[in-house]
């Protein structure tokens, strides 16, 4: 067992000192059973017990809770879905209006509870800037990103075009041409948040279970059992709120990938650094690289740099290696950090760990409760799920107890068999050389953009097989 100093640099600043919960030692009975203790089966066991609270609900978690994930991620809380504006394209604009009303009131739907439960998870609400940055072909990519939400139906104070003076104002990038900065994003301190709510539910009566990794079998009379080392646990519904960290159990596997995301983090930088660089309000940052960054300010000043998901053949979780310093994924980070922020070539990285998170084949999430079976799920986030796991725990919760709500309604609610609601991913090595593929392409684009003598007709056709290969997707 990883101490919570491994664990991430969100959980070594924890007061909490992480001590495992009592593992499941006995055979027992629940309404509803929980399948792990990130932010998705955390947020369901809260709603569940918010909608009834005498509910009989148990949570099984493999390490500790927030150990996923959710308590390594780069604390960006998005009031978005992946695949958002394609999952509402054949909705009516006043209904894809409602649609982006109820996610981006996610983040204050999470300042409602963090406020109301004492989970002080510093959340700060400064938006983020998405620049067009480090190489001129960025600018169309941005102009294109913001024109697809304002045509889907965004409302222009929640997507709107800063010059690159403007942008500069906010957050001093280097080489940068503009930028779409994005209202409905907040940035938290992850953990925090994980182990708040962990702690928030066992106080509502929830029963969590750590150390202890499960597997999941069906009985023929419709219930589900769930089988740890020493124990079991009986229940009407099983939620599986594993995501793209499961172990043991394989039940997701044929519908999820797990992809591996770096990230690291300064030593906490001076004043007069922020004031050079900005960030003041702790906007989030991001450029439209296929290299996915995503860059926060922590709530004591260092700053957190994050890129791009790998997948590794045969598709298993980070669990518990640490990785070394020298791993590429955090030399890129540390080189793509000096590119925007040149000033911080001096800096010292302080913290360095690595997540997991899940893809669904779609690439889109989706909410699953299977009557027939009484098994559901949520996630598929595909890196986005801080936010959307409120959203869909919400409404898990609502699915599992019949109630109605406009989320139930959503386009990304399945009530079906996961087999049938879900799209299978290829198998190996299928999967991987298709993901080799794409990352090798996806790399040379970005070496040969980042090249000033790179010829025009060299940028044209990689683009256009970068392009051809996201169709094929
Ligand atoms: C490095 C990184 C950066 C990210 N940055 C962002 C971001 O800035 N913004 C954003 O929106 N999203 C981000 N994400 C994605 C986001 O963190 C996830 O989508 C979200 O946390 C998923 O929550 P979850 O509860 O579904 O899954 P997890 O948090 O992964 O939780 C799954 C839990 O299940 C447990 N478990 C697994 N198998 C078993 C078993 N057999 N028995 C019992 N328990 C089990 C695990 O130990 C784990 O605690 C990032 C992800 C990573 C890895």
């Amino acid at each position: 067992m990883n101490s919570k100093d491994n664990i991430s640099f969100w959980f070594s600043q924890l007061e909490d000192d992480c001590h495992p919960r009592p593992s499941l030692r006995e055979d027992i009975t629940a309404d509803i059973v929980i399948v792990g203790a990130g932010f998705t089966g955390l947020w369901t066991a809260y709603y569940l017990k918010q909608l009834k609270p005498d509910l009989n609900i148990a949570i099984v978690e493999a390490r500790i809770a927030g150990y996923g994930a959710s308590g390594r991620n780069g604390g960006w809380l998005m009031g978005m879905v992946e695949d958002l504006e394609g999952q509402v394209a054949h909705l009516p604009l006043e209904q894809r209006r409602l649609v982006f009303k109820e996610v981006h009131g996610l983040i204050d739907e999470v300042e409602r509870v963090t406020q109301k439960e004492g989970i002080d998870c510093d959340l700060a609400r400064g938006g983020a800037i998405y620049a067009a940055a480090r190489f001129a072909e960025q600018i169309p990519w941005a102009k294109e990103y913001l024109k697809s939400r304002l045509d889907a139906g965004h409302d222009e104070r929640d997507f709107r075009w800063l010059n690159a003076a403007e942008t500069r104002e906010q957050i001093n990038v280097q080489d940068v041409y503009g930028a779409v900065f994005c209202q409905p994003i907040a940035a938290i301190q992850p953990a925090k948040l994980a182990r708040g709510l962990a702690n928030t539910v066992a106080k509502l009566g929830v029963r969590l279970f750590e150390q202890s990794p499960a597997m999941l079998h069906s009985n023929t009379t419709g219930a589900s059992l769930i089988r740890t080392e020493y124990g079991s646990i009986r229940a009407d519904i099983c939620v599986l709120a594993t995501e793209g960290f499961g172990f043991g159990d394989n039940t997701l596997t044929p519908y999820i990938i797990p992809l591996q995301s770096k990230i690291i983090a300064t030593e906490p930088l001076s004043d007069t650094q922020w004031q050079s660089i900005g960030f003041q309000s702790r906007q989030t940052l991001c450029d439209f690289s296929r290299l996915q960054t995503y860059v926060q300010r922590s709530a004591d000043g260092r700053l957190v740099f994050g890129a791009r998901g790998v997948y590794e053949y045969g598709g298993k979780p980070f669990a518990d290696r640490v990785l070394p310093e020298t791993d590429s994924g955090f030399q890129l980070c540390e080189h793509l950090m000096h590119e925007f922020f040149p000033a911080l070539r001096k800096t010292t990285v302080e913290h360095r760990w690595a997540g997991t998170f899940g893809m669904a084949r779609k690439f889109s999430p989706h909410a699953v409760y299977d009557q027939a079976s009484n098994l559901a799920t949520a996630g598929g986030y595909g890196g986005e799920g801080v936010g959307a796991s409120n959203l869909f725990g919400r409404t898990l919760a609502e699915l599992l107890l019949g109630h109605s709500s406009i989320r139930t309604e959503m386009p990304w609610v399945y009530t079906d068999a996961l087999s049938s609601s879900l799209k299978r991913w290829e198998p190996e090595p299928i999967r991987w050389l298709s993901y080799a593929l794409v990352s090798k392409v996806f790399a040379l684009e970005e070496k040969v953009y980042c090249n000033a003598h790179a010829t025009p007709w060299k940028k044209n056709i990689l683009s256009k097989t970068a392009n051809a290969i996201g169709r094929l997707l």
